[in-house]
């Protein structure tokens, strides 16, 4: 028994208990995740604030582990970077989303789009263009129906060729959208320099429940509205927060308030009850 050497015992368990996650390991099981089905991805509604109808979702990694259960991309995701599985998790993740948004629509005539998220590393990898349109192809979903969602960062690491890689992408009619903004460095020079078409305000904005907040949100919105770009309000879970960003005159939100994000089986269902509210 664990107990039974008292003090000492307890020393020696201690100085012998493995970290909680190997990171060595875990980085092997995430190689081997994509082929053993473990990851999937949800989706987050993304609501239009005047009508309150969905315009479309925002697609979320999971992964179940065999055995330690869920982990969080914010997790696992850094690892993938650093290993440099993120390109081939991300294009599965594009991928994915493309195939479930097509299907969705074949069978559900909605929503209008679905919006995946872009790490850095994606960003500068030279193929990513065409293995995006490559991916538009095979799934028949139309260009302008996919959003990408880049950070402040991705664009910080190697502005000009995120810049030409970006402008490759609107040309071929896919949307951007800047997401967690507001929490990086630089952020108005970037609203001039880089193509994009909604500003993603990040959450600590809308939770904060500050004046000066406030104050920053509505300046924001009114810059992102004069270059034509739609304001998106993330993490919004009370109907005060709602209320906050329908009076600054927010485009789009997302949040606890509407739904978690939805494993793909249960899309359908969730929209017919949506259509019949
Ligand atoms: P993010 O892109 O900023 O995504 C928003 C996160 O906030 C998601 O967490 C979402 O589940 C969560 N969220 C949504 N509504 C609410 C709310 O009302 N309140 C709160 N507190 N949280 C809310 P999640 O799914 O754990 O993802 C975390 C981050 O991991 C994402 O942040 C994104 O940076 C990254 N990530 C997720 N999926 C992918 C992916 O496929 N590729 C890449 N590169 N990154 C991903
Ligand atoms: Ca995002
Ligand atoms: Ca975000
Ligand atoms: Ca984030």
């Amino acid at each position: 028994a664990k107990r039974a050497g008292g003090n000492t015992y307890c020393f020696y368990d201690k100085k012998y208990e493995p970290p909680r996650v190997d990171r060595y390991q875990l980085a092997n099981d995430l190689k081997k995740a994509v082929h053993r089905g473990e990851l999937e991805v949800h989706y987050q509604p993304i609501v239009e604030v005047e009508r309150n109808i969905i315009r479309g979702f925002e697609a979320l990694i999971r992964w179940k582990h065999h055995r330690m259960g869920w982990i969080s991309p914010t997790e696992f995701i850094p690892l993938a970077e650093e290993t440099g599985l993120i390109n081939q998790i991300g294009l599965w993740v594009i991928q994915k989303a493309c195939h479930d948004m097509k299907r969705l629509r074949r069978l559900h005539g909605s929503p209008k789009m679905i919006a995946v998220n872009l790490s850095p590393l994606q960003l500068e990898n030279k193929q990513l263009p065409k293995q995006i349109r490559d991916i538009l192809r095979a799934s028949g979903l139309a260009a302008n129906r996919l959003e990408l969602e880049i950070t402040e960062s991705a664009i910080a690491q190697n502005v000009e060729t995120a810049i030409e890689t970006l402008q490759e992408l609107v040309k071929m009619g896919v949307q951007i959208s800047i997401d967690d903004f507001g929490t990086g460095y630089s952020s108005l020079s970037y609203l001039k320099r880089l193509p994009f078409h909604n500003l993603k305000i990040d959450k600590s904005f809308i939770q904060s429940g500050k004046v000066e907040d406030e104050a920053i949100l509505k300046a924001v919105i009114m810059i992102a509205h004069q270059l034509q770009k739609k304001v998106v309000a993330e993490g919004v879970e009370t109907f005060d927060q709602f209320e906050l960003l329908n009076r600054l005159h927010f485009d789009y939100f997302q949040g606890y308030l509407v739904s978690k994000p939805i494993p793909v089986d249960l899309l359908p269902q969730y929209l017919n009850q949506q259509a019949t509210k």
